[in-house]
């Protein structure tokens, strides 16, 4: 199990934190070890930025709280291996929160970037949604579908933002980079800063007549089917990352992810303890003694388990691998609780044959 980042200690503010005072403390952060400077350092940024990303969103703040940061990191411990959403190959696809491209976009004003290789283009928002499962579900895994209203690429030009058959040639206002560079001068001499260009939002991009349908975005709001593969042992609370999946952006930015948040629905006769299960039994005071035969719930619907001979009240049965799928396909155990029950009232009969017994105990 990786340990889990504390974010705030990273940026140097305690939990109570308020919005302000983590985008001052990341602002402050993020000049000192920014790597263009000498200063810098790539990987103290890369933590920051992360730390950032989490702290200053209301929701994953919230989560994270809760979770720790294993809500977007999987928390699944062990290597590799699993399933991603789409049913190949590849972890959870829980991703890294790191997105350091924006960040290089949202800094070039202040320390301008050399070369201007990268323009800042549009990044489509995240989408968040709840999906409700069974205790069964969690254990073996299912497929759910989701129908999301959302920003989506523009069904005419399929994002393009041209009309059909009109040109898409490189803006001349920023030569295709999606920038303008601009001197100002400032009380520290002169600098350079980089802004996005005005007239193709940073694409670069400009087509010879827009789109109607999208007047030239290359987005609107649409209905979207999406089927996702929730993996096997996914738990209540947890997070899945559908990387791309969350609103398009305008303009041929990148799409937001689609964070999916499991909520396992309570089961009256199963009882989840990481990858274990739990359920009761109850047996009558001769089957305790004797031993035989009882029925109990599992993942597996109503199974008939062996008692053995003298159990106790309180005694725990294993039934191996019967219980929640771990990663690699291994199983957790299901453990039956025993209680014996002793009756309040019993019948003549039955009372004769105890008096007999206890006699015979004497
Ligand atoms: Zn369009
Ligand atoms: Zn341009």
């Amino acid at each position: 199990m990786r340990m889990a980042k504390d974010y705030y200690k990273i940026l140097g503010v305690d939990k109570n934190a308020s919005d302000e005072d983590i985008k001052k403390a990341f602002r402050k952060l993020a000049h000192q070890h920014h790597p263009d400077k000498q200063s810098g350092n790539a990987e103290k940024f890369k933590e920051i930025n992360e730390a950032n990303q989490v702290l200053s969103d209301k929701t994953k703040r919230q989560q994270y709280d809760q979770y720790g940061s294993d809500f977007v990191q999987g928390n699944h411990g062990g290597g590799g291996g699993g399933g991603n959403p789409f049913g190949g190959a590849g972890g959870f696809d829980f991703g890294n929160a790191e997105d350091l491209g924006d960040l290089f976009g949202g800094f070039g004003d202040m320390f301008g970037f050399g070369g201007g290789s990268r323009s800042k283009k549009q990044q489509g928002a995240d989408v968040v949604v709840d999906a409700e499962i069974t205790i069964q579900e969690a254990a073996f895994g299912t497929e759910k579908k989701f129908n999301l209203n959302k920003l989506g690429k523009c069904d005419v030009c399929s994002g393009s933002g041209g009309a059909p058959h009109s040109k898409i040639t490189d803006c001349k206002t920023c030569g295709g980079r999606g920038q303008v560079k601009r001197i100002q001068n400032t009380i520290l001499g002169a600098m350079q800063s980089v802004a996005t260009c005005s007239d193709c939002h940073g694409s670069g991009k400009i087509p010879e007549k827009r789109c109607s349908k999208c007047d030239g975005t290359g987005t609107h709001k649409r209905h979207e089917d999406l089927k996702i593969n929730i993996p096997a042992g996914i738990d209540d609370g947890q997070t899945i990352r559908v990387t791309g999946h969350g609103e398009a952006a305008p303009y041929h930015g990148a799409s937001g992810d689609l964070y999916i948040r499991i909520h396992v629905k309570e089961d009256k006769n199963l009882h989840r303890d990481g990858e274990d299960i739990h359920s009761d039994v109850h047996i009558s005071y001769p089957r305790a003694v004797l031993g035989g035969e009882a029925k109990t719930h599992t993942l597996e619907g109503v199974v008939t388990i062996k008692i053995p001979e003298g159990i106790q009240s309180g005694e725990l049965i294993r039934l191996k691998g019967k219980g929640v799928t771990k990663r690699g396909g291994a199983r957790g155990d299901h453990y039956v609780r025993v209680t014996v029950d002793v009756p309040k009232k019993i019948s003549r009969a039955a009372k004769k044959l105890l008096e007999e017994l206890d006699e015979e105990l004497d």
